[in-house]
């Protein structure tokens, strides 16, 4: 056993599948699942868990950093734009958060459910230091209720429901550092439901000269972002819809405050990512696609890489077929033709919309096959070909 508490056999517990980012999870030590609030034809949303909060706080229990509270013991966390309102003893929509006499706790500090290495092209990543092992770890909850999430058995479950480990901020360095990795990135569930757990890891992380990736949905509320840009070099950010009514149905969240985050991101010079599934049904409208690409262009500029998922059927959407090739096609080049540079295509194997072509002469830039490096044409951080330098980290 080593001194951050877990084994390698631990370590791998979560594999994690070989197209996408979708976690296949090698231990059935799940508690039931509990269902969210549906309500109907005014979509889902997640709903606040009232008088669910432990008896005792445990400890991987950590006081909340961004929270307001009243003279009636009363509190709102205001990590994200849920802002939940929890008297005592009640426990966030998230799951993660709850009220105890009047102050906020996070309740998965250190614990993290989902500890794994990848590659850096699966968060997906494609313009940040190519070919890098990345340590990710991932605590449970999440501030939406995606029906078609794939990682729903740790997102939509309590810290206390899920097997984990401890590993506190320098145990994760040290237990990244020893799988020879220089990154860490905060994934699979949501991690701005384990705000207080990754900003201290990054925080420890950058100060010894470690990447630090964010992969979220974006919903956060501003300060908190700020205060975490700063140690944060990457991010893929999931652009789910480009439509509140679709944010409303299918995420259970709000589209607004995503574009915020965009927005912040880009003046705050972190490199980022888009990543949008397109959805049968629900978000492969091309007209949706031309706005959100117009969004894109003005407010982000054409540089920052996109990615168009193919949906694989699943969770609550496991009736509907996965995205026709056809579809997928179509959308990149519409992607492209309204400006966009950099276009991906994700969980498939097509190798135009895997690969990096420079966005001025055309020429085959990064080569990928699957997630493996193949032919590399850049020279520096530029085209070998014509010398325009191409966005990214590399
Ligand atoms: S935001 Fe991500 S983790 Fe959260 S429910 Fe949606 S797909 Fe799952």
């Amino acid at each position: 056993m080593n001194s951050y508490s877990i084994n390698r056999r631990q370590f791998l517990y979560l594999g994690t599948c070989s197209l996408c980012a979708c976690l296949t999870l090698g231990d059935p030590a799940f508690a039931a699942f509990e269902e969210t609030t549906n309500n109907g034809s005014q979509g889902i949303q997640g709903s606040i868990f009232r008088n669910d909060a432990p008896q005792e706080l445990w400890k991987w229990s950590k006081e909340a950093k961004f929270y307001r509270n009243s003279q009636d013991n009363t509190v709102t966390c205001t990590t994200c734009p849920n802002f939940c309102v929890l008297s005592p003893g009640d426990r966030s929509v998230c799951r993660s958060k709850v009220n105890k006499n009047g102050r906020l706790y996070s309740l998965c500090y250190g614990n993290p459910c989902a500890v794994h290495m990848d590659p850096v092209e699966k968060k997906p990543l494609f313009h940040f230091k190519p070919g890098s092992r990345v340590f990710s770890l991932a605590t449970t909850g999440c501030n939406f209720r995606c029906l078609n999430c794939q990682n729903w058995q740790i997102s939509q479950s309590k810290p206390s429901e899920v097997r984990h480990r401890d590993l506190f901020p320098g145990e994760a360095i040290q237990a990244a550092r020893e799988e020879g990795a220089n990154c860490i990135a905060y994934t699979y569930s949501e991690p701005i439901t384990f705000y207080e757990y990754m900003l201290d890891t990054a925080q420890k992380a950058k100060s010894e000269g470690m990447d630090n990736l964010l992969i979220s949905n974006g919903f956060i509320n501003q300060d908190p972002l700020l205060k975490l840009c700063p140690y944060i070099d990457g991010a893929n950010i999931n652009l789910k819809a480009f439509s509140e009514k679709i944010y409303k149905k299918l995420n259970g969240g709000n589209l607004e405050p995503v574009l915020r985050t965009f927005k912040t991101l880009f003046d705050q010079g972190v490199h980022f990512e888009i990543t949008n599934l397109v959805i049968p049904g629900y978000t492969d409208d091309q007209d949706m696609l031309k706005k959100m690409c117009n969004w894109i262009l003005e407010n982000v500029g054409p540089d920052n890489p996109m990615h168009l998922l193919r949906f694989i059927p699943r969770y609550k959407l496991d009736k509907v077929p996965p995205t026709p090739m056809s579809t997928l096609k179509d959308f990149r080049k519409i992607a492209m033709q309204e400006g966009v540079r950099y276009v991906y295509i994700g969980n498939t194997n097509y190798s135009p919309g895997l690969n990096t072509f420079c966005h001025n002469c055309g020429e085959l830039i990064l080569e990928r096959k699957g997630y493996i490096l193949g032919e590399n044409n850049l020279d520096g951080n530029s085209c070998k070909s014509c010398g325009t330098k191409i966005p990214g980290k590399w």
